[in-house]
């Protein structure tokens, strides 16, 4: 058996150590005589299990007593539509910043349930920026705020977040557990797991409880965020193996010193990264260097023609999935938690090797 260094955006690698605990625990769950698969979500087993999960996120994030820990289905685009469906209820409108790909759909999503306003973009940056939040055209009347603070395909990324009453709904599905963040300046957070959590199949929805109310009786209960916590996300059958898996990666997130701890290595990661692509005059990253993504970094060749011969020599070095996403083409790395700084030091071994060979 020979693993590689994947650099896929999603899903992504998984810690080594998270794998061969699952399996190991495969076939018989802590002496259940049965794998987490196969039993029953209303059992005391997996009920710990999805007690355990959601201990372990409150205590990496610091997430307080006034918020809910929900596990939703369908993939982060589905809270891109159920987020304005339970949210919006009682508003005439909510507010959006426009800063990629994944803004763009939680938008065209939102539309469908509300009136939506944009209150800055950077399209005609190409998304290669942020805009400056002073010059946002928030209304305090709206809904809440939704921001993408790190932009899995356009690699642009930010922190600060832009002064408002408002409740913040933030994507944070390609960022989360990377770096620190104060929870308690958020109204909803959300995050597809098949980055920094888990296996897709779940997504963490953690929700200031006070905003529950908003969700109305006529929503399908599935989809309701009151009735998700009220059942502690056990309407029905919830991704078990999914959730047993994050538990895993949060377990292994403690192990590893947790959230501060790893943001200290992705700071290092992210920076050697940059630091070898500008060095270079054959690599470079299009972003604005105050917004460059630690989990995302696109770069392109500049002799575009030699992307295949890139990627062909690149997967034979043992590393995969550097194609950048479909829509932007050029490179991508993708170097979240579970990447160790040793595959972003053999991506910038190969990387310079090639520019050698032929740049
Ligand atoms: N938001 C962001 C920031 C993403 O990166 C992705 C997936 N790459 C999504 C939403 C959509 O996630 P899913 O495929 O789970 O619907």
């Amino acid at each position: 058996m020979s693993r590689v260094y994947n650099f896929c955006s999603g899903p992504a690698a998984l810690p080594e150590a998270v794998l061969k605990k699952a399996q190991a625990e495969m076939l018989d769950w802590h002496g259940a005589g049965v794998s987490v698969m196969e039993m029953s979500h209303r059992s005391s087993e997996f009920m710990s299990i999805l007690a355990s999960a959601k201990a372990r996120l409150a205590r990496l994030l610091d997430i307080g007593d006034d918020y809910d820990i929900l596990f939703v289905q369908g993939g982060a685009s589905t809270l891109f539509a159920q987020i304005p469906a339970n949210l919006t209820n009682g508003f005439d409108s909510a507010c959006y910043l426009d800063t990629g790909a994944w803004s763009s759909k939680a938008i065209k999503e939102a539309k469908r349930y509300t009136k939506v306003d944009v209150v800055g973009s950077s399209k005609e940056q190409n998304y290669s920026t942020v805009p400056d939040f002073s010059t946002l055209a928030l209304d305090e009347n709206a809904a809440y705020l939704h921001i993408c603070p790190n932009e899995t395909i356009g690699g642009v990324e930010f922190s600060d977040l832009p002064e408002t009453s408002l409740p913040i709904v933030a994507d944070l599905s390609s960022t989360i557990l990377s770096r620190k963040i104060d929870v308690s300046k958020y109204g909803l957070i959300y995050a597809g797991a098949q980055k920094n959590v888990g296996p897709a199949g779940v997504v963490i929805c953690i929700i200031r409880k006070d905003l529950l109310a908003r969700s109305a009786d006529d929503l399908p209960s599935i989809w309701n965020f009151a009735h998700l916590a009220e059942n502690d996300s056990m309407i029905n059958t919830p991704p078990t193996y999914a959730i047993y898996l994050a538990d895993l990666v949060f377990e292994w997130l403690e192990g590893q010193g947790g959230v501060e701890a790893i943001e200290a290595v992705n700071i290092r990661k992210a920076q050697a990264l940059y630091d070898f692509i500008d060095s270079s005059k054959f690599y470079s990253n299009p972003v604005d260097p105050a917004f460059r993504s630690r989990m995302n970094v696109p770069f392109i060749l500049a002799d575009d023609s030699l992307g295949a011969l890139f990627i062909e020599e690149s997967e034979a070095a043992g590393l995969r999935t550097l194609a950048g996403h479909r829509s932007v083409g050029g490179m991508r790395a993708s170097i979240y938690n579970a990447m160790p700084m040793e595959g972003v030091v053999a991506l910038i071994d190969f990387m310079r090797a090639f520019e050698k060979r032929h740049g």
